[in-house]
């Protein structure tokens, strides 16, 4: 749950910006982009620094909501409003859910007197710019088995997942369906949800088969308190209405977590907040999937035998499945590297949980070693699992017409030195997997690709490993010295580097 940091968040930014419009508009194709002017003054204790804000915003209406959203962050200038003793310029950049901002800040310290003001504007990309930028990267491969893709913005509303979808040439797609960090989000605009519907048809896109929703990262089904027990219900329950009413199946979500009671009741209360749902006839016949978690502790999840004591309690069989996040299982202690220990790790699979409730995957590699319980995500053949379990995954035809969905950090340094977001790395990644199938590991392309990728991964190979090196090594030492105390809290508490995926 904690914040993701710059160098993993493979999905927050481009996700955390969901539909800037629905529920805000009666009509989809007039946008109102909204500002607002907000001055604020701080006086600390000794009143001697003052903090002034301002912002400023237009109120202008455009013919199309899809992309405010997504070209905000981008567009950054600086005024310094000149002024004796200038220090340090302030930057913030401020990009609601609902409405882009343009901002205007002024910042003043008395003391040294000084201002500063930073504008942010949003420019406005010309028709050919945006449809230059979502042609795409590559084609979709027709009729393939393999489900491939990943993890799409739904900025402007959630029928812009199939643009982004077709961008990167995907097979298969994950959304969040709303804010996934925020609790109150508008009502899925039915506007929306119905030039989703077309544009699946119009790309002979199966939403049914192919697109797995990510759920909230708030919500905990774990929870035994009432009042926080109904709120994560509710926006479960809202989350898989939504999916029904897109002609979307599959529904991917965390467990939860037994913070607040113990494993054995918070099983329970997953299960029993299922059962609920499936009772509920606007759920339709969505399949709420449990995702396989990367920890320990009082994550729920973190092994198979979790999830099947979930399922065993639920009580329609048929709606309930499982999601393989291969960095998740590798960083549990669950081995895919070789074709022995791929093998193994399924047939466990089969054994503890059951082959059919395998419903989807997510493809990640893993920054971070086995067995070490650190959620960290890297691209396809970069990190500790390497190019080979994913050869091993794609030739296993049990999970051929599965959604495989990416989840892999696509930021890199555009060229002013600010991280931007590389698509083209999804839709590389997507041509690669398909490339697998059927590939002779033992032949030279495949020996090439695994010998560049690894390199390429290699630095942060080092960096994760030394990290959990020296926090392995700080635990051992701990626990030599004083026992027990905040041990429990502190084995939850997730790095900066943590991914949520
Ligand atoms: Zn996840
Ligand atoms: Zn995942």
């Amino acid at each position: 749950m904690a914040p993701k940091s710059d160098s993993d968040s493979s999905l927050s930014s481009l996700s955390a910006t969901p539909d800037p419009s629905s529920g805000t508009s009666p009509d989809t194709l007039a946008q109102v982009t909204k500002a607002t002017v907000k001055t604020q003054t701080k006086t600390n204790s000794k009143g001697k620094k003052r903090k002034a804000e301002t912002v400023t915003t237009t109120t202008k209406r455009t013919k199309k909501a899809v992309v405010e959203a997504e070209e905000a962050p981008n567009h950054e200038e600086v005024a310094e409003t000149p002024k004796k003793g200038q220090k340090r310029a302030v930057k913030k950049a401020k990009v609601t859910d609902d409405v882009v901002e343009e901002t205007a800040q002024v910042e003043a310290e008395e003391d040294y007197g000084e201002t500063k003001v930073v504008v942010k504007k949003t420019k406005r990309k010309s028709k050919a710019e945006k449809e230059a930028e979502l042609a795409p990267l590559e084609e979709r491969t027709v009729g393939s088995k393999l489900l491939v893709g990943a993890h799409v913005s739904i900025a402007g509303g959630v029928h812009n997942s199939i643009t982004n979808l077709i961008h990167i040439g995907a097979n298969a797609f994950a959304v969040f369906l709303k804010n996934q960090r925020k609790w109150d989000n508008p009502a899925l605009d039915p506007e929306h949800a119905t030039l989703f519907i077309d544009g699946c048809k119009k790309h002979d896109v199966e939403p049914g088969i192919c697109c797995l929703p990510h759920g909230s990262y708030l919500v905990n089904l774990a929870h035994p308190a009432e009042d926080r027990k109904k709120q994560a219900y509710d926006s479960f329950l809202d989350d898989l209405t939504r999916s029904h009413k897109l002609g979307i199946k599959l529904y991917n979500f965390h467990p939860g977590n037994s913070n607040a009671t113990t494993r054995e009741d918070g099983i329970r209360l997953i299960a029993e907040n299922i059962n609920k749902a499936h009772k509920d006839p606007a759920t339709g016949e969505v399949i709420p999937v449990l995702e396989t978690m990367a920890s320990l502790g009082n994550t729920i999840g973190g092994t198979f035998e979790d999830l099947a004591e979930i399922i065993k309690l639920v009580e329609d069989k048929n709606r309930i499945g499982v999601c393989i996040d291969t960095c998740h299982i590798f960083a549990a202690g669950y081995d895919l590297r070789t074709p022995e220990a791929f093998a193994e790790t399924m047939k466990k699979f089969d054994e503890v949980i059951g082959l059919k409730y395998l419903k989807a995957l997510h493809i990640n590699d893993s920054k971070a070693p086995f067995a070490s319980h650190r959620d960290l995500h890297a691209r396809i053949g970069t990190g500790y699992l390497g190019l080979r379990p994913f050869h091993n995954l794609v030739n296993d035809k049990r999970l051929h017409g599965l959604p495989m969905v990416l989840e892999t950090p696509i930021d890199v340094k555009g060229e002013d030195g600010k991280k931007i977001e590389d698509k083209g790395i999804w839709a590389r990644e997507i041509k690669l997997l398909e490339r697998l199938v059927g590939m002779y590991v033992e032949g030279d392309e495949f020996k090439k690709l695994e010998k560049e990728l690894f390199e390429a991964g290699a630095d942060e190979r080092e960096r994760i490993g030394g990290q959990v090196e020296r926090k392995k090594a700080k635990a051992a030492g701990e626990k030599g010295g004083k026992k027990g105390g905040k041990g429990k809290k502190k084995a939850e508490s997730k790095d900066a580097d943590e991914d949520d995926e």
